[in-house]
């Protein structure tokens, strides 16, 4: 009996060991993959290969396959300096975390964040220093269904400081409003567009690298409700 006992221990630890094998080769075949997916973002040296990658991790975050989720690791490779192929410009609504929705990690995208998505001096300031700084190569505005900022300012509503942020999306409010909905999404829109020619206009650091083609601005779209960027 105890022999058996002793063989039936070692055969158990001999299954334990080959399935721990089996399931190595695989963590280690997954593992590999998804490392050559993270090495792209590295090697990311033009504005067309930023947008891309931008696509790419959204679409990896459709389907739930994100690669950049090893925070730890993503510390230690940081922790010297950072090289942020992007900047995303976007509201500060819970349900649109840049690096979530695009599959980003840490230090692969730069994040301004304002009710909105507007631009103001300091906002400016940012995008300035991310691009002729640090040398992103893409700035995404980027705007999302639902946005209470966009409501607010179709709405008239007044509160506090508040009130002077809304006036500023209000030059962007288009639509007829007994179609409230389609109003919102037309007005989020035009919001995206003005504050890409705002950026133009008001920083010549900015267009001049968008003439030098060394950077690009898109708009987007976000739909809280799917998942999905859309680029406009
Ligand atoms: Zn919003």
């Amino acid at each position: 009996m105890k022999n058996l006992k002793t063989v039936g221990g070692i055969l158990s630890v001999c299954i334990i060991i080959s399935s721990c094998g089996v399931n190595k080769a695989i963590s280690d075949k997954s593992t590999s993959s998804k490392e050559k997916e993270k090495l792209s973002h590295v090697a990311i040296n033009t504005p067309d290969e930023a947008l891309t990658e931008l696509k790419s991790g959204n679409q990896r975050f459709m389907t739930n396959k994100m690669v950049n989720t090893n925070y730890k690791e993503e510390i230690l490779e940081t922790k010297d300096g950072q090289h942020p192929h992007s900047v995303v410009l976007s509201c500060i609504d819970s349900r649109v975390p840049p690096e979530i929705i695009f599959d980003q990690g840490i230090g692969h995208i730069f994040d301004a964040r304002v009710a909105g998505n507007i631009i103001d001096p300091n906002e400016l300031g940012s995008l300035e220093f991310a691009t002729e700084v640090k040398h992103s190569k893409l700035i995404v505005v980027l705007g999302h269904s639902k946005c209470g900022a966009i409501e607010g300012a179709v709405n008239n509503v007044q509160l506090g400081n508040l009130t002077q942020l809304l006036s500023q999306i209000k030059p962007a409010i288009v639509g007829d409003p007994a179609h409230k909905d389609e109003m919102l999404e037309q007005t989020t829109i035009k919001n995206v567009q003005l504050t890409i020619k705002n950026i133009l206009d008001q920083s010549p650091i900015i267009s001049g690298l968008v003439k030098e083609g060394k950077v690009k601005i898109v708009g987007a779209y976000y739909d809280i409700s799917t998942g999905k960027v859309n680029f406009l």
